[in-house]
């Protein structure tokens, strides 16, 4: 202790109202020290202590500088201070790190008081642990940057949705002026010619309000979980596509140790047929097409991988494929909507989906199940 710590202790000592003002200070629930001219510790409150990982009067005489690494507690800031005292608040409008005896930090809101006793003038500081605050500041930040991004995904949703069905429908109406006037003149190949486009408009317009319901579904109607065996589900998926997989002879292996997952079953397939479907449109480009499907123990993660052979992806796409209405093959068929409906499937289940693809090498497409059912999001939106 400085000797000017200990004369202060003097003067407090034979102060008649010492007692009191201690218990009021230890009484207080937020932290409390006393720091004379000189920056030293001389009074400190037992919530002060914890929130610093003190021991017991263990502060006294120590600087205030070691519990709060600031230039707002600078010496000269200090003097300035006790200069022209009044009550206010330490670095206001930022953020202020309180320094633990661990060196671990604790985020502070420090109140400043000038308080006189006898000649001795001395600052008492109020120290508010804002840990929770932050807390719930940052959620409500992340909360808010979410609402935004969703607002900036739907402004482009509906612009995209209204261009992609208003397309088809003016194709409609112009082949309707057209069928009207080749029905007047009698022109039956035309009038079968309007009508096979009219036909091929209006599918496309269902299959696209068919794949947004059924995005909007994925987020509505909750899990069913559980668990699958692999192999049995895929053969199932593979066989609904026997057709188009001889048509265009593609051959489908599965890894004959094909694992079990958690998951929603009807999800699930989803998942594959989407990505099965893909491989077949765009994957059966070699002369001898070929569909793998296999899978990795990953630890607390199962992945599957639908593996193809064909055109590949360029790295720049990888990610946006994944968004609404994405689209590298704008001339195929197709609305989009696929991978979007498998990454949002694979969120639910608490997973993930990505694409590891080099042009001319393929694509494999993975998914990763948790094993753990703590992991998945069972939730509806919305309720
Ligand atoms: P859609 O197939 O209806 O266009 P998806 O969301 O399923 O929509 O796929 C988005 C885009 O990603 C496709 O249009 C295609 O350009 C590309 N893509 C998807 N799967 C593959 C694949 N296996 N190989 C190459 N490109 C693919």
């Amino acid at each position: 202790m400085t000797s000017e710590t200990s004369s202060l202790y003097d003067l407090q000592i034979s102060h008649p109202n010492e007692e009191k003002f201690r218990t009021i200070v230890e009484s207080v629930p937020n932290g409390i020290i006393m720091v004379d001219v000189t920056g030293n510790i001389v009074i400190s409150n037992s919530e002060a202590e914890k929130m610093f990982l003190y021991e017991k009067n263990e502060l006294i005489g120590q600087k205030v500088e070691v519990l709060v690494r600031s230039r707002t507690v600078h010496p000269n800031l200090r003097e300035q201070f006790l200069m022209a005292p009044q009550k206010r608040q330490m670095g206001a409008g930022r953020d202020l790190m309180g320094q633990r005896k661990d060196g671990s930090e604790v985020p502070v809101e420090i109140g400043l008081n000038p308080i006189r006793l006898g000649d001795h003038t001395f600052v008492l500081a109020t120290i508010v642990d804002i840990t929770e605050r932050k807390r719930v500041e940052a959620k409500l930040k992340r909360a808010y940057e979410e609402v935004q991004q969703k607002n900036v995904e739907m402004e482009q949703f509906v612009y995209t949705v209204s261009h992609d069905l208003k397309a088809p429908l003016v194709t409609s109406i112009s082949f309707l002026g057209f069928l009207r006037e080749d029905l007047q003149e009698n022109k039956m190949d035309e009038v079968m010619d309007s009508l096979d486009r009219l036909e091929k408009a209006h599918k496309r317009m269902q299959g696209l309000i068919n794949d947004l319901l059924e995005l909007s579904r994925v987020g509505r109607m909750g899990l069913q979980l559980e668990t699958l065996d692999l192999r049995e589900e895929l053969e199932i998926i593979v066989d609904d596509f026997s057709d188009r997989l001889a048509a265009k002879y593609i051959k489908v292996e599965i890894s004959p140790d094909m694992p079990t997952i958690l998951g929603d079953r009807k999800r699930v397939h989803q998942v594959f047929e989407n990505l099965i479907n893909n491989a077949i449109k765009y994957g059966a480009t070699t002369a001898h097409p070929r569909i793998e499907v296999s899978w990795k123990d990953a630890g607390t993660e199962t992945l599957i991988c639908v593996r193809d052979f064909g055109a590949g992806i360029d790295r720049q796409f990888h990610q946006k494929i994944f968004g609404l209405f994405q689209r590298l093959h704008a001339d195929s068929e197709g609305t989009g909507v696929g991978l979007a409906i498998v990454s949002r499937i694979m969120q639910f289940h608490g997973g993930r989906a990505w694409v590891e693809s080099e042009p001319g090498q393929g694509s494999q497409f993975w998914v990763a199940f948790p094993k753990m059912m703590a992991q998945v999001d069972t939730r509806r939106i919305g309720s």
